[in-house]
């Protein structure tokens, strides 16, 4: 029989290659997405093919016969880009918790496995360098980042507290910042914000010193890392963080991203948000012994391939 899949929040950036990555190897994949900040057309490759089915609805809102039939659930259902989760922090909050919760019963009730998108933000400004997962971080939680911050810290607890009492199975992966092709232009995101500059002959707004590090993983690594946690045989996989440790300066990404785009670099800087991370990289230590990945997309490659379609599309 073939697997049947949930990805719930499937019509977003990482969602909808997911879809593909896991319909394209067999699965029957159900993508349920309210459209929040998801497109439908993300999904165009999908809708011809047998076994795909989008459902839209709130994840808050399902019940167990949405899930009929489901073994996996992958919970990606969150706005992202930190525009878009201030833009309703309670929403944000309340995804996070209710949402969370909602598929940690229905995955209980179906005797499904659910795999958790959770995120490097949950080490907030960190200390140290790289994060490792026994960092326990540093979050503001009176500051504008924290509705995202600690929901997603709460959603790690919820898969732990759900595990601890009723033994569902879930596993937490804590991402970090992944880019490609299908990022919303307009989401506020760095790279797609540059991306978007460069194509239409303006300067890269940089906040801040530009000082700041990011390590940017291709969206191809980060799916392949995702699918492999789920498919472990454990009953929970404690948290592990999925990402490269290839680490740039948003000043160095400026550069790169013009080159590719064959501009002049020319930037405006502006003020660095309050608790915007000054250094993010992974320590994959965790991954590389559950799972024995590591991403292979370098970021110029990567780039020109998100380039290419943010020219077509
Ligand atoms: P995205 O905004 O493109 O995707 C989120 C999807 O969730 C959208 O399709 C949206 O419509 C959907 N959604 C939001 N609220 C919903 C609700 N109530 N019910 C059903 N669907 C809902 O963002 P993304 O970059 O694809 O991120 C996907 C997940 O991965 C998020 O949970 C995010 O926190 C996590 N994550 C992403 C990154 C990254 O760099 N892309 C890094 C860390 C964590
Ligand atoms: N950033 C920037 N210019 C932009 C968008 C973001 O300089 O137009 C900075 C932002 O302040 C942060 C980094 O780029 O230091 C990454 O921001 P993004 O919103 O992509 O992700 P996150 O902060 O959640 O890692």
């Amino acid at each position: 029989m073939k697997n049947r899949v949930a990805v719930v929040g499937g019509a977003g950036f990482l969602g909808s290659h997911l879809c593909n990555h896991l319909s394209k190897h067999g699965s029957d994949v159900l993508c349920i997405d309210n459209l929040h900040t998801g497109r439908a057309s993300n999904l165009n490759l999908l809708y011809s093919k047998d076994g795909f089915e989008l459902l839209e609805k709130d994840v808050r809102e399902l019940n167990k016969v949405d899930l009929e039939g489901i073994s996996q659930i992958y919970n990606l259902a969150c706005p992202a880009s930190p525009p878009k989760y201030q833009d309703d922090p309670f929403y944000t909050l309340d995804v996070c918790y209710t949402g969370t919760l909602k598929l940690l019963d229905l995955a209980q009730k179906t005797g499904s496995t659910l795999l958790h998108a959770s995120t490097s933000e949950v080490y907030g400004d960190p200390k140290t360098h790289p994060q490792a997962e026994s960092y326990l971080g540093n979050v503001n939680t009176v500051g504008p980042r924290a509705c995202y911050d600690e929901g997603k810290r709460i959603s790690e607890t919820l898969c732990y507290e759900h595990f601890q009492k009723f033994g569902t199975r879930s596993r937490i992966v804590r991402i970090f910042n992944t880019y490609g092709p299908r990022m919303d232009p307009h989401d506020g995101r760095v790279i797609s914000n540059f991306i978007r500059q460069s194509l239409s002959g303006k300067p890269h707004t940089i906040y801040g010193t530009g000082k700041q590090t990011r390590s940017f993983c291709y969206v191809a690594d980060m799916i392949l890392g995702l699918e492999k946690i789920m498919n472990l045989p454990d009953n929970f996989v404690l948290p592990t963080n999925l990402g490269t440790e290839m680490e740039y300066s948003v000043n160095q990404l400026s550069e790169v991203i013009a080159d590719i785009c064959g501009v002049a670099q020319e930037t405006v800087y502006s003020e660095l948000p309050q608790n915007d991370p000054k250094l993010r990289k992974p320590d994959l230590v965790r991954a590389q012994k559950l799972i024995a990945w590591s991403p292979e997309v370098t970021l110029r490659d990567g780039l020109r391939l998100m380039i290419n379609d943010f020219k077509e599309n």
